[in-house]
């Protein structure tokens, strides 16, 4: 399927983004604000020292000082060699297995962390409930927030809440004071590179977040998205880090650097993840009912930090899972494809 939507020239967001204004000049109201290059390498380098001075007061926890959500993929890879390698830091990966994961992830996993030294863990929630959950996700989008949906298909953002939450539930219960996510820019605010969190004190925000899955998963989803805290961890203090905010590293550098730890790009997850089957699914449905990639911002702040070609992110963007492909998918999460 081909796109040939009006976009921006520089990150190539296209006007069919809700409230994305294109200017005369082609540039969108987003690549109008964002600052020149060496504002943005200062921003960075902010963000760095702002990492190096949180991590020096955690580094000497035991057993662990930092749980990182660690899919698989090149940029959850990445992330945790930077967290053992550059900032020594006592990690436990953590993976949650969808039922979709790449064949290859696992060896994967096995890999990164036997190279890293790194101990690491296999989640795999109940998969009835995944499935309902990531079949409801495809058809409905309201227990997701607007600004979320623009960042990712309703698909991955009920799997990213529910990873989320894993991770949160694992530091309590191993007594972490960090929690690590690899996500680039783009797929979350730049102010989320570090984030202090109370569990304890957020007991609204959590609820109100539990009754919303509640009430669009039935009553099985409750456990994979409520902390459980006990009064021990009502004034514990997490610190939320996505170290990769405050790194310029172009993608073929991070392929090359974590290929020496041993890890091999799947072949069978699309051209957008590098370790979920079901990625495609949610790109295609998010296309069809949005009409736009639902990668789009994580691919124009690439484009913005000049992290990846115009050619890759053109071949990305106009490369969309044709219905054939995804028939599969839609099938083992129980949704006809006529009503997507
Ligand atoms: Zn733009």
């Amino acid at each position: 399927m081909e796109s040939t939507l009006r976009s921006c020239r520089r990150c190539l967001l296209p006007a069919t983004v809700p409230g994305l204004t294109i200017a005369e000049s082609g540039l969108c109201d987003i690549c109008l604000v964002t600052p020149p290059e060496a504002e943005l390498a200062q921003q960075r380098a902010e963000i760095r020292h702002e990492l190096e001075r949180i991590v020096a007061t955690h580094r000497d926890v035991e057993p662990y000082a930092c749980v990182v959500a660690f899919s698989g993929g090149k940029d959850s890879s990445y992330t945790l060699k930077l967290l053992v390698e550059r900032f020594q830091l006592r990690c436990i990966a953590v993976t949650i297995d969808n039922g979709f994961l790449s064949k290859g992830t696992a060896e994967n996993c096995k890999a990164v962390c036997g190279s890293l030294g790194v101990d690491h863990l296999m989640f795999t929630p109940n998969q009835q409930f995944v499935r309902k959950m990531y079949g409801i996700s495809a058809v409905q989008e309201d227990m997701h927030a607007p600004a979320a949906i623009q960042r990712a298909s309703s698909i991955c953002n009920s799997c990213i809440s529910l990873i989320n939450t894993h991770i949160l539930q694992k530091a309590l219960e191993l007594g972490a004071p960090l929690v690590a996510g690899g996500y680039l820019g783009g797929q979350l605010p730049r102010d989320a590179a570090t984030m202090s969190i109370r569990p304890g004190q957020q007991a609204r925000p959590r609820a109100a977040l539990i009754k919303r899955f509640v009430r669009a998963f039935g009553d099985a989803a409750r456990p994979y998205f409520s902390l459980g805290r006990s009064d021990a961890d009502a004034d514990r203090e997490i610190t939320v880090i996505n170290p990769m905010l405050g790194f310029a590293v172009l993608e073929d550098e991070i392929l090359h650097d974590i290929a020496q730890l041993g890890w091999k790009r799947p072949r069978d997850t699309g051209l957008t993840s590098t370790n979920c089957r079901l990625n495609d699914l949610g790109v295609y449905i998010h296309h069809r009912r949005h009409g736009f990639h639902a990668y789009a911002f994580e691919i124009a702040d690439q484009l913005r930090h000049g992290l990846i070609s115009r050619e890759d992110a053109t071949r990305k963007l106009n490369t969309l899972p044709e219905q054939t492909d995804i028939q599969w998918l839609a099938d083992k999460i129980g949704v006809s494809t006529d009503v997507l």
